[in-house]
């Protein structure tokens, strides 16, 4: 069972030799009386950027996910076959999406957030992306968050990743003028030509981040959709409208620093009697049966699109993870580790 190991836990940036890819020999068997665990082959692994915070030590509880164990397997979501079940839940053949391990083989206990897998029209993978955590992540920020009305204006930072590149096109879909901005042009075409934003920037090019929010919202911001937090935070509120809503998703600027950026301009939230919250998606998946039956007739029919930047093998695991780090991924990263 080759697996990818946490090595030891991370301060600062993140480094491919912070973990290890081994192979061991024992073959994984389903405990003796188990009434709920699930033994799978891993066929696809998402690379998440919460997953940073998992690498830090941290006391048990301290946060919203516990650190990983150093010495053990990574784990996160993935999509994954049922090879033999003690739940009666699933059968051998089974295809599911959930926490599982990086690692061709797992034995899953949790089998509580195991999702069942039953459309299969549509590529196994969207469901670490689109179909999974990620599309629900975007779903419940914008819909659920940020209550949007036909006409508004929306800023969606790292616009062009797993959640940002679905918040845009669901903005399109409300009737709202959505603007992105990325690390790249590459990036930035993709906005434009393949999501539909009506306007994007390279926020690495912009010398001055209010005078390009000024460019694109003249008027102001009625929603921002945050995935990046510190300096483009602090540029984006000067910029909202009255009543506007910031629904903080993540702040990716910031995962990797010993001491988070101070933010400054918040009294603009008073000035524009603006609202900004934050929220998990774990507390939405209650919605996931009213999300598949907007999302899936929407891929099938055209109407939303989906990038994803897939590397093979779990050796290719460590790399792709901390890429999202440096904006390496274009679209939702995936590793594949195995076709069926
Ligand atoms: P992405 O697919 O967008 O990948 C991360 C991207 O972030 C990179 O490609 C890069 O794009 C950008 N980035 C990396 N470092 C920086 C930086 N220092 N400054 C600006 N941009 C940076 O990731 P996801 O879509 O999966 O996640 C987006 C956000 O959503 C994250 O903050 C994540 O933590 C959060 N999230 C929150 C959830 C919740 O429940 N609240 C659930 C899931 C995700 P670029 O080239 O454009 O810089």
């Amino acid at each position: 069972n080759k697996q990818v190991i946490l090595r030891d836990y991370v301060s600062g940036f993140p480094k491919e030799s912070d973990m290890q890819v081994t192979t061991g020999t024992t073959k994984l068997k389903l405990p003796e009386g188990s009434t709920a665990g699930v033994l799978v082959k891993n066929l696809y692994l998402s690379c998440d950027p919460y997953m940073r915070s998992r690498m830090t030590k941290r006391d048990p509880g301290a946060s919203y996910v516990d650190s990983f164990n150093a010495g053990s397997p990574i784990t996160g979501y993935g999509v994954a076959k049922v090879l033999e079940s003690a739940n009666p839940k699933f059968k051998q053949g089974d295809l599911v999406w959930g926490m599982t391990g990086w690692e061709e083989y797992s034995i899953i206990t949790a089998t509580d957030s195991l999702f069942k897998i039953h459309n299969t029209d549509v590529p196994l993978s969207y469901y670490t992306g689109i179909l999974g955590m990620p599309g629900m992540t975007a779903y419940a920020g914008f819909y659920e968050v940020c209550s949007p009305k036909k006409g508004e204006t929306v800023y969606v930072s790292a616009a062009s990743g797993a959640v940002g590149q679905l918040v845009g096109q669901f903005a399109k879909l409300s009737g709202c003028y959505v603007v992105g901005s990325a690390g790249t042009k590459e990036k930035v075409d993709l906005l434009k030509k393949k999501f539909g934003f009506d306007g994007a920037f390279n926020y690495r090019e912009e010398p001055d981040l209010d005078a390009a929010l000024k460019r694109f919202f003249p008027e102001g911001i009625d929603i921002y959709f945050e995935n990046v937090g510190g300096k483009m935070l602090d540029a984006v509120l000067p910029n909202m409208r009255v009543h506007g809503r910031i629904a903080v998703c993540g702040m990716i600027s910031q995962y990797n620093l010993e001491q988070p950026e101070g933010v400054h301009n918040l009294m603009h939230l008073v000035i524009k009697q603006a609202r900004m919250e934050g929220f998990l998606v774990f507390n939405y998946y209650h919605l996931y049966g009213k999300f598949l039956e907007m999302v899936l007739p929407a891929i099938k029919e055209g109407k939303i699109t989906y990038v994803e930047d897939v590397v093979e093998g779990l050796e290719s695991a460590p790399a792709a993870l901390i890429g999202l780090f440096a904006g390496r991924n274009v679209g939702k990263q995936v590793v594949l580790v195995s076709r069926e």
